[in-house]
């Protein structure tokens, strides 16, 4: 392997895992609040929504489900192709169901539109977004996210779940990558 040191090829850290888990605590004690009344069913999407996935369901206090989609909206690089690719779909039926969807980054939202239109069609009985970054260009789309861990600049990210050509997934904190790995 050429890049045997993921800390070396970080340029800036934006958040640390510090304060993801702080901010995600914050965010579990809010959905424990607003589900008491019903167990949640946890929508993940694959594969970067696995680390807040993991961590999300283990901040609740209350009982959930969870299951896995997997879209496709980007290649290997880091520029939107606006191609939604369905690649794995759920294993419960959500119909009746109070879905939140967990993800970990909205950029343009094309993913999300996508499978928020998708997921609706089936008659859950709610519906509700929670992602753990946003980017601005989010906000100009029509799909209303319940819940924000933290809203970022327009920048390309790696880390806590996200990649880059498939690596930095397992970083812990969220950063940018030094230009030399691009290179
Ligand atoms: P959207 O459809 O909202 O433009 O993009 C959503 C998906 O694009 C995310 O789930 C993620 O896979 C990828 N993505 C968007 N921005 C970034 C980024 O800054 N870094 C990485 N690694 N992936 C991103
Ligand atoms: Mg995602
Ligand atoms: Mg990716």
């Amino acid at each position: 392997m050429d890049t045997p040191d993921i800390a070396g090829d970080i340029a800036h850290e934006l958040y640390t895992p510090e304060q993801i888990a702080d901010r995600l605590a914050e965010i579990a004690a809010e959905i424990d609040s607003d589900y008491a009344d019903t167990e949640p069913l946890l929508v993940g999407v694959l594969n970067g929504a696995v680390m807040v996935m993991a961590d999300l369901a283990r901040a609740l206090k209350s009982h959930c489900q969870m299951d896995w989609m997997a879209v496709s909206s980007y290649g290997s690089g880091t520029q939107s192709s606006g191609v939604v690719r369905f690649l794995k779909d759920l294993t419960t039926d959500i119909s009746g169901r109070d879905v939140l969807v967990v993800e970990d980054i909205i950029d343009t939202g094309l993913t999300l539109s996508y499978l928020v239109s998708n997921l609706k069609s089936r008659g859950p009985n709610s519906l509700e977004i929670m992602t753990m970054f946003r980017k601005p260009e989010a906000l100009q789309n029509s799909v209303e996210v319940k819940y924000v861990g933290f809203d970022i600049p327009n920048e390309f990210v790696v880390g806590y779940g996200l990649d880059y050509d498939g690596r930095y997934r397992n970083y812990r904190g969220l950063s940018t990558l030094d230009p030399k790995v691009y290179s």
